[in-house]
């Protein structure tokens, strides 16, 4: 096993474990705000566009799902009305048309990503119409990697195929927990059949990266039995796992209220499960990337990790670093240049503004010169492990010790620990260092100490 982790040290992870942020942004989404409006948007879409070379990433959000996973911390609308469905493909469209025209054809798409909710909600016919008209308002490049999120739930070999048709060479699998009394407790029951049969028809495809999606932190959660569903996992051999902590946060999720809490793991149950999971994983022959995800060595993640090519963004870790991510749907997230912005999050807002002809924007943020840096510095940190003070001098015109000097005073405590090493040119995390990154980096976040002290705005890091 890889030395890292041969003696996972719980008292310290538990010292760590504190709320913030996952950095999928930065500045994060709560400085997100109206004051960017959808003429702002516009502005910044012509100028992104007539400056700005990148190839693009696009993320659609179907939010829709047939039933509620108490646990669930994404943006969706539980209907078992189709006609809904119809109705949201059309203002889906007319989003795409409106927001397409602005993009010229030269800025090929590299990524593209449907989430949400539930993709497979949609029927096959929906998911052949959907992919068609996106590939007729963008220009698709060679290799394009094309991820579909997937709930083996409902789904049949007609839906993988539609999305196969479409382009989808990447499958995100939700399984969750194969434990039957975690599924009740979490209402999400889910046979193995089901998810065997989601995996082996996208094998059937020729799908040559399969993610695994589990959580552990759910109710009913053991130690041994969130082994035993390691154990039918690794047996299943996909390409990567996500494994997520569960983030209870009732205060902005309130249907997580559903759960009993009593059947809540504790959080040093918690941290047990996470040291025999990183573990055992490592042991499988995954790479820990870092974070929730996990790879094989000759998954490309890996490889653009060694090669310091790694990126993070909504989606979590991702191998397109310079490309501009544009969202599509309701609540999905937007950022291209020095630009965040959110669309609304209720359907009514959503279909308001595009009947109102405007782009359907609640929020964003517009990056000053300090986000520029802080956010560069921080992604290094989460996809390298690493900080080169001599490149980002390079980089921003600065002498990186006098700028981060706050930075390297809340650093201080971790260079102590030994989890961190802070040299004349680098700043290096290591051995159980990886384990706490979020924390580590949240000392070069210039908002965190004032967000934190606010209100719960973060789920713990660990
Ligand atoms: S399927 Fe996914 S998005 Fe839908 S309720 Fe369950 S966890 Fe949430």
């Amino acid at each position: 096993m890889n030395s890292i982790f041969a003696n996972i040290d719980i008292d310290l992870l538990k010292k760590y474990d504190k709320p913030g942020p996952r950095y999928t942004s930065y500045p994060t989404a709560p400085l997100f705000s109206q004051e960017y409006t959808p003429q702002l948007f516009k502005e910044d879409l012509i100028q992104n566009n007539s400056n700005s070379t990148h190839p693009l990433s696009l993320y659609f959000h179907i939010p829709f799902c047939d039933t509620l996973c108490y646990f669930c911390g994404c943006t969706t609308i539980i209907t078992p009305n189709s006609e809904q469905l119809k109705k949201y493909i059309g203002y889906l469209k007319k989003e795409i048309d409106a927001v397409s025209k602005y993009i010229t054809p030269q800025r090929k798409v590299v990524q593209l990503h449907w989430g949400g909710g539930t993709p497979s909600y949609l029927q096959p016919d929906q998911i052949r119409e959907v992919g068609n008209f996106i590939k007729g308002r963008f220009n698709f490049g060679q290799n394009i990697e094309y991820g579909v999120e997937i709930d083996p739930r409902g789904l049949t070999f007609e839906h993988m195929k539609a999305f196969r048709e479409i382009g989808m060479n990447r499958v995100s699998i939700g399984v969750q927990d194969f434990n039957e009394e975690v599924q009740v407790a979490s209402n999400r029951i889910q046979s193995e059949e089901t998810t065997m049969n989601a995996y082996n028809w996208a094998r059937e495809l020729g799908i040559k990266s399969i993610n695994l999606d589990l959580i552990y932190g759910l109710p009913k959660q053991t130690k041994e039995s969130f082994e035993k569903t390691l154990d039918k996992a690794i047996e299943i051999s996909p390409e990567r796992f996500a494994i997520f902590n569960f983030a209870y946060i009732p205060w902005l999720k309130p249907h997580q209220k559903l759960l009993n809490q009593s059947e809540l793991p504790t959080a040093d149950a918690k941290l047990q499960i996470l040291k025999m999971t990183i573990e055992k994983l490592v042991t499988a022959g995954y790479v820990y990337i870092g974070m929730d995800h996990f790879v094989k060595p000759t998954d490309e993640m890996a490889i653009a990790q060694k090669n310091k090519t790694l990126y993070r963004n909504f989606q979590g870790y991702s191998t397109n670093a310079q490309a501009d991510l544009f969202g599509f749907g309701m609540s999905s997230i937007s950022h291209f240049g020095t630009v965040y912005s959110q669309n609304h999050k209720t359907l009514e807002e959503y279909y308001k503004n595009i009947d109102e002809g405007k782009f359907p924007i609640h929020i964003g943020y517009r990056m000053n010169e300090d986000d520029v840096i802080r956010k560069f510095v921080i992604l290094r940190l989460m996809c390298d492990l690493e900080i080169d003070k001599n490149q980002i001098e390079r980089k921003f015109n600065i002498k990186f010790d006098e700028y981060f000097s706050e930075s390297l005073v809340d650093l201080q405590q971790f260079i102590d620990e030994g989890i961190v090493v802070n040299s004349s040119d680098k700043i290096l995390i290591q051995g159980m260092g990886r384990l706490v990154l979020r924390t580590i980096a949240m000392c070069f976040d210039a908002y965190i100490k004032n967000m934190v002290k606010e209100k719960p705005i973060f789920s713990r890091t660990v």
